[in-house]
C-alpha cells in the first residue's frame, strides 16, 4: 500500500492542528507544532490569506484523511460507504474510521501512533477473538476481543506505549485489560465518543460539491 513518507510534522503544522502522527513524542514539548506553529514553506504566504469555503471544507478533510492516514480513493471510498449506511452520514463516515482495527489497537494504547499500530497489525502481532487478523481496515464489531499475540508480548513498542498510554473517557466505548495485553469494544462509538476535534459537516460539504 502507498504511504507518506515525508515529515509528518509537517502535516500537522499545515493543517494547524495535532495530528498525533509521532507516538509519545507527540504528547511531549518537542512536539514541532508547539514550537513552529505556522504552515510549511510557502503555504505560509497563502495561508495569511482568508480561506474560502472550498479551503475550510478541503482543510478539514485533509485532516481527517491524515489523521487516520488514508489516501485520498481510500478516504473517498469511507465517505461512499458512509452515505449509503442508514443514520447521519457524517457520523456513520467517523464511526468506520474510529472502528478500523490500525485505529482501535491505537486507541488502546498497545501503539504510540496509528501508523506503529498499522504495522503491529500488519505484521499479524494482532488477534480478533482470538484469530489472527492482518487487516489494518477490519472493520471491529461490538463485544469482540482485540489481543495482543502470546508470543508479540515483548515487543518493546508494545510496552512503551502501554506505559505511556492515558486512557480518554471520551473513549471508553473501549474496554482496555492491559495486565492481559487485550481490550473489549464494549459499544461501538455514540456521536459523543467520536473526535470532536473533526467537524464532519464540513467534510460532508466537501464531497457535495
Ligand atoms: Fe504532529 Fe506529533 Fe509532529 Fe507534534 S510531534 S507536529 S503532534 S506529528
Amino acid at each position: 500500500m502507498a504511504r507518506y513518507l515525508r515529515s509528518k510534522c509537517k502535516l500537522c503544522r499545515r493543517e494547524g492542528t495535532k495530528l498525533f502522527l509521532k507516538g509519545a513524542r507527540c504528547y511531549s514539548n518537542k512536539c514541532s507544532l508547539e514550537r513552529k506553529n505556522n504552515p510549511p514553506g510557502e503555504q505560509k504566504k497563502k495561508f495569511r490569506r482568508k480561506m474560502s469555503d472550498f479551503g475550510i471544507h478541503l482543510r478539514e478533510k485533509q485532516k481527517a484523511k491524515r489523521m487516520y492516514g488514508l489516501l485520498e480513493k481510500q478516504f473517498k471510498n469511507y465517505f461512499k460507504k458512509a452515505e449509503k449506511m442508514k443514520g447521519i452520514t457524517g457520523e456513520n463516515l467517523l464511526r468506520l474510521l474510529e472502528t478500523r482495527l490500525d485505529n482501535v489497537v491505537f486507541r488502546m494504547g498497545f501503539a504510540p501512533s496509528r501508523n506503529a499500530a498499522r504495522q503491529l497489525v500488519n505484521h499479524g502481532h494482532i488477534l480478533v477473538d482470538a484469530k489472527k487478523v492482518d487487516i489494518p481496515s477490519y472493520i471491529v464489531k461490538q463485544g469482540q476481543c482485540i489481543e495482543i499475540k502470546d508470543k508479540s508480548r515483548q515487543i518493546p513498542i508494545i510496552h512503551e506505549s502501554m506505559e505511556s498510554h492515558k486512557s480518554l473517557d471520551q473513549f471508553n466505548w473501549l474496554e482496555v485489560h492491559a495486565e492481559e495485553f487485550k481490550g473489549y469494544v464494549k459499544n461501538l462509538p455514540t456521536k459523543d465518543q467520536l473526535p470532536q476535534e473533526i467537524d464532519d459537516r464540513l467534510i460532508i460539504e466537501f464531497y457535495s460539491k
